[in-house]
């Protein structure tokens, strides 16, 4: 038996607060918040909130927990005395607004049905109530019998049309066919007269698609509507979305019954949707729209283009319209003050939601804005200068993966001034996108599996488009406003997009656009600047636009000044050095050697590798060795120059040997002819270097095992780059580091070597000391078994993860392909384990390797190099398990530091909580 099942909130008053997000939902709790908060007492319709633990009952045992309907009777009565109407009656009706409202913001997934309550025979009453605007009221109840039947007579009912074919759209067709007949050009035109009659045809068209009447009876609109949100929890696109954000299945939404209030009652009414900081750049300047005579879901829908609410809201493309600001000084004034007054109390940017009856300002709406990373990060900084947050706030204020939409490309300004752009909308989504364009969602996600970029251009978008927003690389919409579903959503991703570009119109039968005279069609591609909201033709050159960032770095600083673990960068030249540098590496931690043997000016040290590789005898390795050193020497000693004093750890020749061998045919004449022997020697030497598998074959410690010579060079290059550096009175700091280590005689072997060349050199510069670090990866799950014995040797511990997560999974890396979408789809695995460590498996063979090797060394130092040092959840990992740094790809850096910030200051504590409690 559930306890309280109905929160009720309403003059100045509410049984919930913001703190029961959990059972209200983040709508319902802001809701009691505004209404109750002895700080707010906020212009709240009155309205009652059922839990998200009778949805959770409703979705186990598909009906309602006994009691409900009681006290769902006496919160509807405490309504009807606030408004002084009753619910169904005849003339003086009540009418109410059903909406869902997760734990988190779910924007446009789920469903809202408005004036509930409007019926054959409570409509004379509203009528009178309404002064006898009939145009008023007809035009509701057509907005209730199409919201009514597409959400609870359809969607509810599992009824799943085709494309096109849904109930709303057959509705749609018939205001469209009726306006087109009368000649009207907008929604506004339409007379009390031609409402009535649309109502009626609306009904009859109910009634032949989906074989039932409309109900007329106020409780069964309720109920329904109630079962029907509910339901919607289940839909397929909420179930989407909650895949996509990794929201879990069991949190379920609550419902949110509320009295309607009119934005659509005429001139003096009014509807809006705004933000307390700008959205898209996160300016300090409150930021919305609004449309005059309207229902709120004409603002999200996109169907009209809004207004601006003031002066700073104003863009190019609604300069001319009128701003509340303007037409209703007063109650914009009032708004003014209880959007500051939210901000302050909730310290967090706010998206409001307010109505406009008949002079009235309604709040019906407030939660955390979503920004984009830009935005988030001004935002944050600003906060933090107004001393309404500290710096550990600040830092939660922006997502790992929202940093990385500052580190998307952009559309090269020189490349854009020469282009002239084919059309303009709102800059919705920031960053620049190439694509080709395609008119579906599920085209979208089509060509994009077959690895195409695309671009998805729609009238509209809808929630159900959501999976086909995710696959695209940016969205072209030509209705809509910055509010409008499009635009949150793709903000909320950080994803290119311009919505509201009105010269657009979409063809989606002959599957092409016309802009002017221009025609484009379906695969035909197209570039966009979200930025500014400009569409060109063709392909446009993109850049990156990071480097520059003043706010991003200043707010890293801050990090830095949270986190505990080192960031270190793997690279494998002198220019990534200094990129790596510049992002705010502290190290490099992975310079995997045989990368100066593929990249840039890699010709002839890959020649001279390659006359190595097939030498049979000692003598002709020892040559090829020799004239190696020389370009192995050069590479290490720009690198180590480049960081300066910072570490730079040196891993030695790692792949087997046969990936070096050439396959054409001129090459491998050059070659022969080099080394002055036959082609039939030359093949019969490579062919001797094949294996079965090479990935457990001759690499790693194996081949300093097999040719100690080839690590001797190495090792030999490195520490005379250092001993040169330090007679150029520079601080080199260079890391050795042996891979694919399975056992500590396997190390042994190799470290005698280098303390041997260690000497040598010592000698022969003349110095007394050169500062380094010898270590070892650890890739072979054997090696965390036996990490105590390898830290006898070692000095430093280099996690692998990739390898290790190929040998612990038994996966390998190169042909995971194959089978990991089956593992995911059937929920096998809940994600790809090379991208984000298996905590679980893999993970546990870490902390083993870590808590052994410590056993023996507790000064180890530990860090990891595999491609999951820069992913945020990994990188949490590794600050929780205590090691020392984490090392990624020079642009993964600044993620790695946010995300070892928020490590630091625990930011998923709760969160991790309550996973396990679930
Ligand atoms: C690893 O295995 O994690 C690693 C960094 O080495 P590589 O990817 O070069 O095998
Ligand atoms: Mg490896």
């Amino acid at each position: 038996m559930l306890k309280k099942m109905i929160y009720f909130f309403g003059e100045g008053k509410a049984d919930g607060n913001e703190s029961l997000k959990n059972l209200l939902g983040g709508k319902g709790a802001n809701l009691a918040e505004m209404a109750g908060h002895k700080n707010l007492k906020l212009p709240v319709p009155p309205g009652f909130t059922i839990t998200t633990e009778v949805c959770a009952y409703y979705q186990n045992k598909k009906t309602y927990p006994n009691g409900l309907k009681e006290e769902l009777r006496e919160s509807l009565k405490k309504i009807e005395r606030i408004m002084a109407r009753k619910f169904g009656d005849l003339a003086n009706p009540l009418l109410v607004s059903i909406r869902s409202g997760a734990r988190k913001s779910m924007p446009g997934m789920m469903e809202t049905i408005l004036n509930v309550g409007l019926t054959e025979k409570t409509i004379p009453g509203l009528i009178k109530q309404s002064n006898g605007n009939e145009c008023f009221v007809y035009d509701a109840y057509r907005r209730l019998i199409m919201m009514y039947s597409d959400v609870v007579m359809e969607k509810a009912a599992g009824i799943e049309p085709k494309e096109g074919q849904g109930i709303r759209k057959q509705l749609e067709k018939i205001i469209e066919n009726l306006k087109k007949e009368k000649g009207y050009s907008a929604d506004a035109d339409l007379t009390a007269e031609d409402l009535k009659k649309l109502c009626q045809s609306f009904k009859e068209k109910v009634k032949s698609v989906l074989k039932k009447e409309f109900p007329d009876d106020p409780d069964e609109q309720l109920w329904g509507g109630i079962g029907a949100v509910f339901s919607s929890w289940n839909g397929k696109r909420a179930v989407s979305y909650r895949r996509i954000e990794g929201i879990p299945d069991e949190w379920g939404t609550a419902v949110n019954v509320q009295a309607m209030v009119f934005g659509n009652m005429g001139d003096d009414s009014a509807t809006g949707v705004a933000f307390t900081r700008n959205p898209g750049n996160g300016e300090n300047k409150f930021y919305g729209e609004y449309l005059i005579n309207a229902q709120g879901e004409d603002v999200v829908a996109g169907i009209r283009t809004p207004a601006p609410i003031n002066e700073s809201s104003k863009s190019e493309h609604n300069r001319k319209l009128v701003s509340l600001e303007k037409i209703m000084p007063k109650l914009y004034k009032e708004l003014f003050s209880i959007q500051k007054r939210l901000e302050k109390h909730y310290r967090d940017m706010q998206d409001i939601e307010f109505t406009i009856e008949k002079n009235r300002l309604f709040m019906l709406q407030c939660r955390v804005g979503k920004r984009n990373g830009p935005a988030a990060i001004k935002m944050a900084l600003d906060m933090l200068k107004e001393k309404q947050i500290s710096k550990e706030e600040a830092i939660t204020r922006v997502k790992p993966s929202q940093l990385e939409e500052l580190l998307h490309p952009i559309i090269d300004p020189k490349a854009e001034l020469e282009q002239k752009p084919l059309a303009k909308g709102l800059p919705a989504g920031p960053g620049g996108a190439n694509g080709q364009i395609v008119f579906s969602a599920n085209d979208a996600v089509l060509w994009a599996k077959q690895g195409k970029k695309v671009i998805l251009v729609r009238e509209e978008t809808n929630p159900e488009d959501v999976e086909g927003m995710r696959a695209a690389q940016a969205i072209l919409t030509a209705r809509g406003g910055m509010t409008s579903h499009a635009a949150l959503v793709a903000r909320g991703w950080g994803k290119c997009c311009i919505v509201g570009c009105g010269d657009l119109h979409v063809d989606y039968l002959k599957k092409e656009i016309r802009i002017g005279e221009k025609i484009l069609k379906e695969g035909d591609w197209i570039a966009l600047n979200g930025t500014k909201g400009n569409v060109y033709e063709g392909k446009l050159l993109m850049m990156d636009a990071s480097e520059e960032n003043k706010l991003l770095k200043e707010f890293l600083e801050i990090c830095g000044s949270l986190k505990k673990l080192g960031i270190r960068a793997n690279a494998d030249t002198p220019e990534d050095a200094r990129k790596a540098k510049q992002f705010g590496a502290e190290g490099i931690g992975l310079f995997r050697t045989e990368h100066m043997f593929y990249g840039k000016g890699s010709d002839e040290p890959l020649f001279i590798l390659r006359k190595m590789i097939v030498s049979k005898t000692e003598a002709e390795r020892k040559k090829a060795l020799e004239e190696l050193f020389f370009y192995v020497k050069k590479d290490a000693k720009g690198t180590l120059k480049a960081m300066d004093e910072l570490p730079v750890v040196f891993r030695l020749l790692d792949p087997p040997l046969h990936e070096f061998v050439p396959r054409e045919k001129a090459k491998l004449e050059q070659l022969a002819k080099d080394l002055n022997i036959s082609m039939a020697e030359l093949t019969k030497r490579a062919e001797s270097l094949h294996e079965s598998n090479p990935m457990m074959g001759h690499r790693g410690a194996r081949l300093g095992v097999t040719y100690p010579e080839i690590s001797v060079m190495q090792i030999r290059a490195i520490f005379e780059a250092a001993a040169e550096l330090i007679k150029e009175n520079r601080k080199p700091y260079p890391e050795i580091m042996i891979p694919v280590v399975c056992d500590a005689k396997e190390l042994e072997n190799q470290f005698a070597l280098i303390k041997q060349i260690y000497k040598e050199t010592l000698k022969k510069y003349n110095l007394k000391k050169i500062k380094y670090l010898a270590g070892t990866m650890i890739e072979v799950p054997r090696a965390c078994i036996v990490a105590s014995q390898l830290a006898k040797t070692a000095e430093f511990f280099s996690f692998g993860t990739n390898d290790l997560t190929q040998m612990g999974f038994g996966f390998s890396r190169d042909d995971i392909g194959g089978f990991l979408p089956d593992y995911l789809n059937k929920g096998i695995l809940p994600e790809d384990p090379f991208q984000s460590i298996d905590q679980e498996g893999i993970g546990e063979l870490i902390k083993i390797g870590i808590k052994n090797g410590r056993k023996t060394n507790k000064n180890l130092e530990i860090g990891i190099c595999g491609e999951h040092g820069g992913e945020p959840r990994s990188v949490e990992f590794c600050h929780h398990i205590g090691m020392d740094y984490v090392s990624c790809s020079p642009f993964r850096i600044p993620i790695a530091i946010l995300a070892a910030a928020q490590a630091a200051i625990n930011i998923h504590a709760d969160k991790r909580k309550e996973f396990k409690k679930l």
